[in-house]
Order: C-alpha cells, then sequence, then structure tokens
C-alpha cells in the first residue's frame, strides 16, 4: 500500500522539521515533530466530507496513512490534542471540567453520552438545545449545550433488539 516515493517523500517531509516545529496537513490536522523520530498530533481539523477517489487521495488526507508511513520510517506517532475544529472550521468545544463525565438522555432512547478528548478516530456529536442526538428529543439539560461529546448508543440498540424480539 505504501510506494517507496511515499517513503522518500516522508523521510523528506518529516525531517524537515526541526524539533519543535509544526507542520499543517490540510483537513487532517497539525503535527509537531517532538523528538528526533517522534511526531505528535497536536490539533485535528475535520475535512469537509466528500467522496474519496482513492486514485486521486492525496498522502495528505489521512492521520491513518501517515501513521502507517510514520511506522515505516520507525517513527513514533503519538497524539496529544489540544484543539479540534469542526467540519465547518469551528473549534470544537470539549471543556476540559467535563472530561469524563457522562449523561443519560432523558428521552429514555438509552442512549448515554460521554465528554472525550478528541483524538483521531473518535467521533463526536454536538448537542444543540438539549437535543439527543440519536434520537433528536430533548434529552440533556443545559450543561450540555453546545458540547462535543461521544455518543454510546449500546444501550438504545439493546432496547430496539429486545423490542423486534418482543414483536
Ligand atoms: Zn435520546
Amino acid at each position: 500500500m505504501i510506494s517507496e516515493d511515499e517513503v522518500i517523500w516522508a523521510i523528506r517531509t518529516f525531517t524537515s522539521l526541526r524539533i519543535g516545529g509544526r507542520w499543517h496537513v490540510n483537513g487532517v490536522g497539525v503535527y509537531e515533530r517532538t523528538g528526533v523520530d517522534e511526531l505528535t498530533l497536536v490539533e485535528i481539523h475535520q475535512g469537509k466530507p466528500k467522496i474519496l477517489d482513492y486514485n486521486e487521495m492525496s498522502l495528505f488526507e489521512s492521520h491513518d496513512h501517515l501513521q502507517l508511513l510514520a511506522e515505516e520510517l520507525g517513527w513514533k506517532m503519538i497524539q496529544s490534542v489540544e484543539k479540534a475544529w469542526d467540519y465547518d472550521g469551528k473549534l470544537m468545544n470539549i471543556p476540559d471540567e467535563l472530561i469524563g463525565r457522562a449523561a443519560v438522555c432523558d428521552a429514555d432512547c438509552g442512549v448515554i453520552v460521554r465528554v472525550e478528548p478528541a483524538e483521531s478516530g473518535t467521533v463526536h456529536a454536538l448537542i444543540e438545545n438539549g437535543i439527543c442526538p440519536y434520537c433528536n428529543e430533548k434529552g440533556f439539560t443545559k450543561k450540555w449545550n453546545d458540547v462535543w461529546v461521544v455518543v454510546d448508543d449500546t444501550g438504545a440498540r439493546l432496547k430496539m433488539a429486545k423490542k423486534e424480539e418482543e414483536e
């Protein structure tokens, strides 16, 4: 999957940064060279969703690909995300003091939301006006307004399966 050209490109690009230097990758995020052979993802920029044509995909389009390249070169890739930006270029609101807090949807759909740090690979949803991102009913108190959360729908799926069983 990784070509020799890509490896050469990666060596050039990664080593062109001084330690402490930062590198912006459009639609992916910002990386900092945090060691001789270490890169850290420090910002996430959600790219606009689009139809991907693998042939036209540039190297720059995903964190996973960059991570593979780094591994290929024996570099460490770590994540310590300070800021995450949503699809519209707005800063995602993930308050530090709420990290680890969870709440159950008051509309009883079975969903639990949890505040987790932004990381590549985790999917966050926005709570607006207390509306549950799963059932679309009023499910959360004011404290949760405009907070980006991870949605755990395990309970909701179990409820649905149980209902189908009974019908
Ligand atoms: Zn709900």
